[in-house]
C-alpha cells in the first residue's frame, strides 16, 4: 500500500482516496498530516470527531518503516486496527488483551517489515523497546495525549514512559494528539513528550453536523423519553448522573421498546464488556451510561447523545456530545440540567481533595457550562466563544430555531434576592421559595420569617416559576450556594445594584413546549422518498456487518449509505465516487450494494409483496414491524434473528392458523417459530386468520 512519491503530499491526497475513500481534507488536518509528512514534530489539538487519526495514518502509509501509536484504550485500538485492515492496511495492536496467536502474529508481521502501523497500548511501552528499536520505528504518534498531565482526570502514569520511548528510539520523530484545549495542558504535554517546541495546531472547535439543545429539568424522566422515543432505531448514548439511574433509564427504554442497555463501573466486567461489543455492533442501540462509557467509545454512527443531568464542565459536555456524529452526517444532542444539578456539581468541586487552584480552573468550567445552559442566544456561539473562536448564529441549535422569550426579571430577582438577605444569607431555594410563596411551615413560623416584609411577596407566582427564577439567577451570579453553609444562597457581584434598583436583570421565559414540539422530529438523514431505501441499504449493511462479526459501521459509515440515497449510484464507479468508498471496500462490498440501489436484490421479494392484496398487506406490515422488536428476543438480549420479507410476505398470504402450520411455512423452521410464533399468531388472529 506503501506508495513512494517525490511529493509526500500528492501520495498523502492518493491514499486519503484510495484508502479511506475521502474526497478531501477535513479542516485542519491537511496542514498537519504536510507538517508530520515533511519529519517535523507535532502536536495536534483537534476536537473529537475532527478526524486525528488520519494526521498519522496517512504519512504511516506513505513512508518506509512502523509507525507506533500510543493509545490508552484497547477497545478503542481493536477497533481502529479492525477498521484500518478492513481498509486493506497491514496494522496491528499490542495489549494485553492479546492471544499468544495475536502477538505471534504481530511480531511476524513486523519482523518480515510488512507492518504499517503498530498500536500499542501504555502498559506495553516499558517493555517494547527493544522489540522496536530493531524493527525500524519511523513515526511515534501519541493519542489522547493529555493523558501525560498529571492534573488531568485521564491521568495514566504509562505515558511518564514516553519520553523514554522516544529516546530509545534515537528521539524518532513524535507526533501527539489530544482533544483538550486547555493552554496549561497543552503546556505539560510539550514539557513530557518532546524535547524542545513542536509545531502546534490548534483546529477549529465547531461541529456543524451537531445540533445543539439544552432543557431545563421539569419532568426529567419524561422529558428524556420525550427525546428518545421518536429516535428509535437510532445508536445514541444517554449519560445519567448515577449508576443506578443508568439502570432505571435503560429499563424504562427498553420497556418503550428501544434496544438499551446500561454501562458503569459497577458492573461486573464481563457484562460491561458484553453491553459495550453490543452497542460498537449495532447501529441501533442506546447505551444508557455514566462517564465510565468514556474514551473507548470511538463509534463514527451515534446519531445523538442525550445527558439526564448536567455534565461537570463545559469541557466534558464538550468531549461527550462530541461522541456523536463523528461520521459528519447529522447527529442530536440534548442536556437536561436542572438547579439540583448544578448544586451537586458545586458541592463535588468544593468538597474534592484537589488544590485549590485546580479548584478554581474546575469552578470556571463548570460556570461556563451554567452559561450555555442559560444563554439567551445561539448556543454555538456561546459555546465556541469558550475555546476563543468567534461564530455566526448557526440557525441550527434550538435557540437559533426557538428564540426564547426574554422579560425584565428585575422585580422577581429583587423579591428572591431580598428573601435571601433577609434570612441571612443562609438557606436554599427551597426554603425561599416557601417565604415568598407565604406558605406559614413549621420551620418559617419557628424562625419567625413569616413576619418579615418579604413574607408572601411572590404569591403570584407557583413554586416551579419560582425555581426557574433561582435557578437563573444562580447562573447569572447573582446568588451563590455557600460551601460553608451547606448550599445555602449568598448574594453574587452585582446582586446589590440589582436591589438598589441599578441593575436591570433579564430572564428566559421557562416555557413547557407543547405535546407536539416535545416530541421533536429526529433530523432527518435524507429525504422522505429516500427513507425506504436507507432502510433496505441499513439492512444489507447488517446482514453483512453480521455475518463478519464486524460493526455496522466498519463496513460503511452511515453518511455512505446516507450518499447511496440520496445519489443512487448505478455502477462501480459512480459507488467508488462515495464518501468512504476506498477500493478495498468496492471490491469486497459494492455489488452486494448496487444490487439494493438498482433493485436486483428485491426482485425476489418485490413480487411476493405485490401480489399482497391490501388486507395482506396491513398485515405483512404489522409482521414486520412485530419481528423488528422482537430481533434480538422480547428482552433485547438474545441472538439477533429475522425473518426475510419474502418469508414475511409469504406468512400474510397463507395466515397460518396454528404453530405448526407456521413453522411449515418455507424459511420460518422451528427457532424462528419460537421466537415469533405467538406474537404472529396473535396479529393474524386480529386480521382475521383463515378467511
Ligand atoms: P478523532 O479526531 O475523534 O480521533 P477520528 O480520527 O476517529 O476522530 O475521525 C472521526 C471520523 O471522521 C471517522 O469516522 C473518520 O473516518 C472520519 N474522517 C476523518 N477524516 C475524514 C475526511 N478527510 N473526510 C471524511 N471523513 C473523515
Ligand atoms: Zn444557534
Amino acid at each position: 500500500m506503501t506508495v513512494a512519491t517525490a511529493d509526500p503530499m500528492t501520495a498523502a491526497r492518493g491514499l486519503l482516496r484510495s484508502v479511506f475513500g475521502f474526497d478531501g481534507f477535513r479542516p485542519g488536518q491537511e496542514e498537519i498530516v504536510a507538517a508530520v509528512s515533511a519529519g517535523r514534530d507535532v502536536l495536534a489539538i483537534m476536537p473529537t470527531g475532527g478526524g486525528k487519526s488520519l494526521c498519522y495514518q496517512l504519512p504511516a502509509l506513505a513512508r518506509p518503516g512502523v509507525t507506533v501509536v500510543v493509545s490508552p484504550l484497547i477497545a478503542l485500538m481493536r477497533d481502529q486496527v479492525r477498521a484500518l485492515r478492513a481498509a486493506g492496511v497491514e496494522a496491528g495492536a499490542l495489549t494485553s488483551a492479546n492471544t499468544a496467536e495475536e502477538n505471534d502474529a504481530v511480531f511476524a508481521a513486523l519482523s518480515a517489515g510488512r507492518l504499517k502501523l503498530l498500536y500499542m497500548a501504555p502498559e506495553r511501552i516499558a517493555v517494547a523497546g527493544g522489540l522496536l528499536r530493531r524493527a525500524g520505528v519511523s513515526l511515534l504518534a501519541v493519542d489522547e495525549a493529555h493523558c501525560v498531565s498529571q492534573w488531568g482526570h485521564d491521568f495514566r502514569p504509562d505515558y511518564l514512559r514516553l519520553g523514554e520511548l522516544r529516546r530509545a528510539l534515537g528521539g524518532v520523530q513524535t507526533a501527539a494528539f489530544t482533544a483538550t484545549a486547555d493552554a496549561e495542558t497543552r503546556a505539560e504535554i510539550v514539557e513530557k513528550l518532546f524535547d524542545g517546541p513542536p509545531e502546534t495546531f490548534l483546529r477549529g472547535f465547531d461541529r456543524p453536523n451537531l445540533f445543539l439543545a439544552f432543557a431545563p429539568k421539569t419532568r426529567p424522566r419524561e422529558q428524556l423519553l420525550d427525546f428518545v422515543l421518536p429516535r428509535k432505531g437510532r445508536s445514541g448514548v444517554v449519560y445519567a448522573g448515577s449508576r443506578n439511574k443508568t439502570e432505571v433509564l435503560a429499563q424504562a427504554l427498553r420497556e418503550k421498546g428501544v434496544d438499551a442497555l446500561p454501562y458503569h463501573a459497577g458492573l461486573e466486567p464481563a457484562t460491561r464488556q458484553a453491553n459495550q461489543d453490543r452497542f460498537q455492533q449495532q447501529d441501533d442501540m442506546v447505551m444508557v451510561a455514566t462517564v465510565a462509557f468514556g474514551m473507548g467509545v470511538d463509534k463514527p454512527d451515534i446519531r445523538f447523545v442525550a445527558h439526564a443531568d448536567l455534565p461537570k464542565s463545559v469541557e466534558a459536555y464538550y468531549q461527550e456530545i462530541g461522541r456523536a456524529g463523528r461520521d459528519g452526517a447529522p447527529a442530536e444532542t440534548f442536556t437536561l440540567y436542572g438547579a439540583d444539578d448544578i448544586e451537586l456539581r458545586r458541592r463535588q468541586i468544593d468538597e474534592s481533595a484537589a488544590p485549590e487552584e485546580r479548584k478554581w480552573a474546575d469552578r470556571r468550567r463548570l460556570e461556563a457550562l451554567i452559561a450555555l445552559a442559560e444563554a439567551p442566544r445561539c448556543r454555538r456561539v456561546t459555546l465556541l466563544a469558550y475555546f476563543g473562536e468567534d461564530a455566526a448564529p448557526c440557525g441550527a441549535c434550538d435557540l437559533c430555531k426557538n428564540p426564547p422569550r426574554l422579560f425584565d426579571a428585575t422585580v422577581l430577582a429583587q423579591k428572591a434576592l431580598s428573601a435571601a438577605v433577609r434570612t441571612g444569607e443562609r438557606f436554599g431555594a427551597g426554603y425561599l421559595i416557601e417565604v415568598l410563596r407565604g406558605e406559614a411551615t413549621e420551620k418559617v413560623r419557628a424562625r419567625g420569617h413569616d413576619a418579615l416584609p418579604t413574607f408572601g411577596v411572590g404569591r403570584d407566582l407557583d413554586a416551579g416559576r419560582w425555581k426557574g427564577v433561582f435557578r437563573q439567577l444562580t447562573a447569572l451570579g447573582l446568588l451563590r450556594p455557600d460551601p460553608e453553609r451547606f448550599g445555602g444562597l449568598r448574594c453574587g457581584d452585582g446582586a446589590r445594584a440589582v436591589l438598589k434598583g441599578e441593575r436591570v436583570v433579564e430572564m428566559k421565559e421557562d416555557t413547557r413546549p407543547a405535546k407536539a414540539e416535545r416530541r421533536a422530529a429526529p433530523a432527518a438523514l435524507v429525504a422522505a422518498e429516500d427513507e425506504a431505501l436507507l432502510s433496505r441499504l441499513k439492512a444489507k449493511r447488517r446482514e453483512l456487518a453480521e455475518a463478519q462479526g464486524a460493526p455496522a459501521y466498519v463496513v460503511f459509515p452511515d453518511r455512505t449509505l446516507i450518499e447511496m440515497a440520496t445519489r443512487k449510484p448505478r455502477t462501480l464507479p459512480d459507488l467508488a465516487a462515495l464518501h468512504g468508498v476506498g477500493e478495498k471496500k468496492l471490491a469486497q462490498y459494492g455489488k452486494a450494494f448496487l444490487e439494493v440501489l438498482t433493485g436486483g436484490a428485491t426482485t425476489e421479494d418485490h413480487p411476493a409483496q405485490d401480489r399482497l392484496d391490501a388486507v395482506d398487506r396491513a398485515l405483512y406490515d404489522a409482521l414486520t414491524a412485530a419481528q423488528a422488536d422482537l430481533a434480538r428476543g422480547p428482552d433485547g438480549t438474545e441472538k439477533y434473528m429475522t425473518l426475510p420479507r419474502a418469508t414475511l410476505a409469504r406468512i400474510a398470504a397463507a395466515r397460518p392458523a396454528s404453530l405448526a402450520a407456521l413453522e411449515a411455512i418455507s424459511g420460518v423452521g422451528p427457532q424462528k417459530a419460537a421466537r415469533f410464533g405467538a406474537v404472529f399468531l396473535s396479529l393474524i388472529a386480529a386480521h382475521g386468520a383463515d378467511r
